[in-house]
């Protein structure tokens, strides 16, 4: 078995994600910022010169525009929004002195640092800051000190090494958050999803289920006799031969001809998951049972057994359930646990749904088992 983990990798883009909620907080502080300036400071607004006055409502406008389309996307602009009344406190309190010369020392790192928060590449970095500088000198054209351009200097470059170590570092945090969750989710002997993840997973089914109808369904699957194997073997082939129970589940889920794909998870010592979305229970059994058979024809040939396990000699039980619109993990697990404990009760090596119980035992998978 490779190392890499079987389990799909979730990347870092949804910490991205969630930085640039927090990003918005910038825009929405700038629009409320704009509006402030030009209710506030219509003296000073009017006496600049008109194509300035443009760019302001301009940049204003666009700022509020941005704003109030990502409102209805983004639930977690609510925290965006707190960083930006944040912002307008401070304007508030520093309003009275804003538009003093020297206060150039204090806008223009603000400023800066705000476009390097922003930026998503080198590039942007760069243009950034000669755009914020440029705006500057223009804003303020022979009204900045001479000492003051020395300090404007060292601010551009602080901004733009500030700027260029906050990219990378923001790069290899998120890379790293990525990692760290997804180990919380990823059993460690055959790199499939855990519990925990198939819980979430299951969840976020639900909720996918109430908001457009697309159901999915669970199957819950257990090793016959297990402890029968270690035993036998030694716990060292039981921990092979539930690597390769691992490999070849995933492999079996992901050549189903399915819409969505399949996810294949290890829940409990020998207990594997599946969870197969936009498939209803007629569908899971029949990929099930050829699953079943799979495994119950499957020769396992690990490591450390000097002959392998010839087929039949290790086999799975499986019970299925679909996913009813109302119910929730607990119910839709305690469903297909059912399911599986009929299953092992009918003599295992078999498939049974938590909606149509089968009560007749087959006899022809009755004892497979050494
Ligand atoms: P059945 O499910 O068919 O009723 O019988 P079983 O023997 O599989 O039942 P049970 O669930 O009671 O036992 C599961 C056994 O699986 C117990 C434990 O020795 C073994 N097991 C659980 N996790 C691991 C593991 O990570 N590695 C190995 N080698 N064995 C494990
Ligand atoms: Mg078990
Ligand atoms: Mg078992």
């Amino acid at each position: 078995m490779d190392e890499k983990p079987i389990a799909a990798d979730e990347g870092s883009s949804r910490y991205s994600q969630e930085y640039f909620s927090y990003v918005r907080g910038l825009f929405a502080a700038a629009s409320i910022l704009g509006c402030m300036e030009l209710i506030l400071n219509s003296d000073w607004f009017l006496s600049v010169p008109l194509w300035l006055q443009a760019v302001r409502v301009s940049l204003t406008a666009l700022a509020i525009g941005y704003w109030l389309s990502m409102r209805r996307y983004d639930p977690t602009l609510r925290h965006a929004f707190k960083v930006g009344l944040l912002f307008l406190v401070l304007r508030i309190a520093t309003l009275s002195h804003a538009m003093e010369p020297h206060n150039v020392a204090f806008y223009l790192p603000v400023a800066l640092i705000a476009v390097m928060t922003l930026a998503f590449s080198r590039r942007e970095i760069w243009v950034g800051l000669v755009v914020t500088v440029a705006a500057f000198l223009i804003a303020r054209q022979g009204q900045i000190p001479d000492r003051a351009y020395l300090g404007l200097s060292f601010v551009a470059i602080f901004s733009g090494y500030f700027g260029l170590s906050f990219l990378r570092f923001r790069a290899r945090l998120f890379e790293l958050l990525s990692q760290l969750k997804d180990q919380t989710r990823t059993d460690q002997l055959t790199g499939l999803k855990n519990r925990r993840a198939l819980q979430d997973d299951i969840e976020h089914g639900f909720r996918r289920l109430e908001r457009d109808g697309t159901g999915f369904s669970l199957l819950l699957i257990d090793v016959d006799h297990f402890k029968k194997v270690n035993d036998r073997y030694g716990h060292a082939v039981g921990d092979a031969i539930l690597t390769l129970l691992a490999r070849e589940i995933h492999h079996d889920v992901g050549n189903m001809d399915l819409v969505d794909g399949g996810t294949v998870y290890r829940f409990g010592g020998e207990e594997f998951a599946v969870i197969l979305p936009s498939t209803d229970v007629d569908g899971a059994s029949v990929a099930a049972e050829r699953l079943r058979r799979l495994i119950d024809a499957t020769h396992f040939d690990v490591g450390p057994l000097e002959t392998p396990i010839s087929a039949g000699g290790v086999t799975i039980s499986v019970g299925i359930t679909g996913a009813e619109a109302g119910a929730g993990w607990s119910e839709m697990y305690s469903a297909a646990d059912q399911a599986l404990y009929r299953a092992k009760d009918l003599g295992r090596n078999r498939v049974e749904r938590a909606d149509r119980p089968s009560a007749v035992p087959d006899d022809s998978k009755m004892v497979l088992q050494a």
